[in-house]
């Protein structure tokens, strides 16, 4: 059986780290820029960066739609930090005009962690991650102001969750991605195959 191909959201943000860090998770990883690379993947990794400008490139190729048809229909996903706001029902403080792809009853608040405390390592405990905690890298970071019934809280810090799954769908409001500690990505990668 061939592994399920995932797939990197690459409108904009740390793509080429979360491509790496699939590798590293056992899985082969592809670019998704266009609506037909959409329907060839089974799972999609939505990197962070700025969410706003995910947002608007994502309507701008025409990949809007389609993101909210497969992760409605199930499809696996996975965001870090701008990818958690993608992922989030609403957002509390939208920019005008962003959107979301939604899927995971929450509502987030961007850069939620204010000022004097934009960048920072925290350790943080991941249900669901064994082997301690992982490193959580939090750069102008959401965290999660309240979730639905459906949403299950992986992690919090601070008072707030900041990694959260509901069904198919992950979100951290860190980014495994730049620590060299690939278990959240191999969390993920496991959620595609179960799900293929
Ligand atoms: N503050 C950014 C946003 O609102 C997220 C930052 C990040 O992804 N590191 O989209």
């Amino acid at each position: 059986m061939t592994d399920p191909t995932i797939g990197v959201l690459a409108l904009q943000g740390d793509v080429r780290e979360h491509l790496a860090a699939l590798r590293a998770a056992g899985a082969d990883p592809v670019h998704v820029r266009r609506p037909e690379e959409l329907d060839d993947v089974a799972g999609l990794v939505i990197p962070g960066g700025e969410s706003t400008t995910i947002s608007k490139l994502a309507v701008t190729f025409g990949l809007m739609d389609r993101l909210r048809e497969r992760v409605s229909a199930g499809m696996p996903a996975y965001g870090s930090c701008a990818g958690m706001i993608m992922l989030a029902d609403k957002i509390l403080d939208p920019r005008s005009g962003q959107e979301t792809i939604g899927g995971i009853d929450m509502i987030v608040r961007r850069n939620a962690f204010g000022r004097q405390n934009e960048s920072f390592e925290a350790a943080v405990e991941m249900a669901a991650v064994e082997g301690g905690p992982v490193e959580g890298v939090f750069i102008r970071a959401p965290w999660v102001e309240s979730t639905g019934a459906a949403a299950e809280t992986l992690a919090t810090f601070d008072g707030h969750p900041v990694a959260v799954r509901q069904g198919n769908l992950l979100a951290t409001a860190f980014h495994p991605e730049l620590t060299g500690d690939h278990r959240v990505h191999a969390l993920f990668t496991q959620m595609v195959r179960s799900a293929h």
